[in-house]
């Protein structure tokens, strides 16, 4: 394809280079040929597709275009579509068809993309490998005998291999970050509360945020544009304004920006990972900006508080999924409590189970004080080590991920080491801040994620300082042989 980023794309449709129509059917063809293998889609969504791009052509013909007029796009299954299949990886909701679309999914829409189809992802956007979906795994375009990182593995996938030229994400501990960094592309979560989580299938209601993927920055920053701002459906969603990112980006001078970089995040990693991210620094150095040594003191209970919090709030979330009102309903009940119990027993999967059984531990009388409540005050010191730091610098750099992508089956048998894939992902989450993983390197043939994490509502900077740094590098543009 000769038009690689969403801003090219959206250039030639423009200039009538390109129809929409046929962009829709490159990228159609693209996932036929390849995604029997990657299996990143869970259903794709042809038919509409085709005959969206043929309404936006004849927009187009009339001089009607909107901001993002005939783009493909691929929406991770988790956000409702409606009248489409919304499974959020489960067998739960493998008959659920959405009666409406997600405030996400309607900016989208309306902004004038063509979505190409629902991507694959973990059982609830539980998980870091896309293993525990039950429409199985998703494959790594840069090696398929390894992961793509979880949970929003196949809208990641999708972008590495080429086959959609952005997609969105959730990330609720680190789902749009490290499946990014394992995919060698550009992940963005932005502040909570940024963007509405209105038709988003709830995991963790105080963490969950929706994001995106692209293959640059400056590519996230004009889809960010479009999917921000307050939403009346949602009450967390905030009332802060939107600022036109992609204009901030190229318009403004060079900054120099001042860099923080907390020593809990490098001093356990490995020489491989170390050196990518130092060169990045260097590179980082090189166009005027200074770097200092920071502490996040409590960021190292970040995935402990993380796992009571995520699966306390989980399983609150998930009771609604009870065999009546939505998804599978056994047919092996014959009383009311039986129909709960195998219709969640038939409807969930193995990692799903476990989190709502810890949840509800968490939560229950005599435990909750030890740990929910235990957890809730880690989480308020780790913010607070976050809000210290950005009294004296901009952004705060580390890597993604402690190291590159894990082979399919490495760590399905071993939770905890699941678990310490988000090990610098989670922190942000507890304290709600945006963050961007994008790429910086290679190990061994597959890619490595330098995560850049802003002060709340300043995804701005962070899309600044990418875009520089992409100028600077090209691990972006390099693409996989799949
Ligand atoms: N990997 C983390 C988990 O398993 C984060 C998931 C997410 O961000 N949705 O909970």
């Amino acid at each position: 394809m000769q038009y690689k980023s969403v801003i090219e794309i959206l250039g030639a449709i423009k200039k009538k280079d390109i129809s929409s129509s046929e962009l829709t059917r490159y990228y159609l063809n693209q996932i036929k040929e390849k995604d029997a293998d990657l299996n990143c889609f869970i259903t794709v969504t042809e038919e509409a597709a085709i005959s969206k791009a043929q309404e936006i052509d004849n927009e187009i013909s009339k001089g009607v275009i909107k901001p993002l007029s005939g783009l493909p796009i691929a929406q991770k299954d988790i956000f409702c579509t409606k009248g489409i299949k919304t499974s959020c990886g489960s067998k739960m909701l493998d008959n659920f068809i959405s009666p409406y679309d997600a405030t996400v999914i309607e900016k989208l829409n309306n902004a004038g993309t063509i979505m190409l189809g629902k991507t694959n992802m973990d059982e609830f956007a539980m998980g870091s490998s896309n293993e525990t979906s039950f429409y199985g795994p998703v494959k790594n375009p840069w090696d398929k005998d390894y992961v793509p990182g979880g949970s929003s593995g196949g809208s990641a996938s999708a972008v590495a291999a080429r086959i959609v030229p952005c997609s969105t994400g959730t990330d609720t501990g680190g789902s749009i970050r490290q499946p990014a960094s394992l995919c060698g592309i550009c992940g963005l979560k932005p502040t909570y509360g940024r963007v509405s989580r209105y038709g988003m299938i709830a995991f963790a209601s105080s963490l969950d945020q929706a994001g995106l993927f692209t293959t640059d920055a400056l590519d996230a920053a004009v889809l960010l544009k479009e999917i921000s701002g307050h939403d009346p459906k949602d009450s967390t969603s905030s009332n802060v304004d939107v600022p036109d990112y992609y204009n901030y980006c190229i318009n403004n001078d060079k900054k120099a920006f001042t860099i923080g970089i907390p020593d809990e995040f490098i001093n356990d990693l490995n020489e491989d990972v170390k050196k990518s991210f130092y060169d990045a620094v260097k590179i980082l150095e090189g166009i005027g900006c200074k770097i200092k040594k920071i502490k996040l003191e409590h960021t190292g209970l970040g995935v402990s508080a993380y796992q009571v919090v995520a699966p306390a709030e989980c399983s609150s979330n998930l009771s609604r999924f009870d065999g009546v009102r939505f998804g599978h309903r056994s047919d092996k009940a014959s009383t009311l409590e039986e129909l709960y119990r195998e219709s969640r027993s038939e409807g969930f999967g193995k990692e799903v189970k476990r989190r709502i059984l810890v949840g509800t531990y968490a939560l229950s009388a005599g435990y909750y004080d030890a740990y929910y409540l235990k957890a809730q005050k880690v989480r308020n010191l780790i913010t607070q080590d976050f809000n210290n730091a950005f009294n004296d610098v901009d952004l705060i750099l580390g890597p993604t991920t402690p190291d590159k992508a894990f082979k399919i089956g490495e760590k399905m048998n071993d939770p905890i080491a699941m678990y310490l894939s988000d090990v610098y992902t989670v922190s942000t989450n507890l304290a709600g801040l945006p963050a961007m993983s994008i790429p910086m390197g290679f190990k061994d043939k597959l890619p490595l994620g330098l995560q850049i994490i802003g002060n709340h509502f300043d995804e701005k900077n962070i899309l600044k300082l990418c875009h520089l740094y992409q100028k600077e590098t090209d691990w972006h543009i390099q693409e996989p042989n799949c």
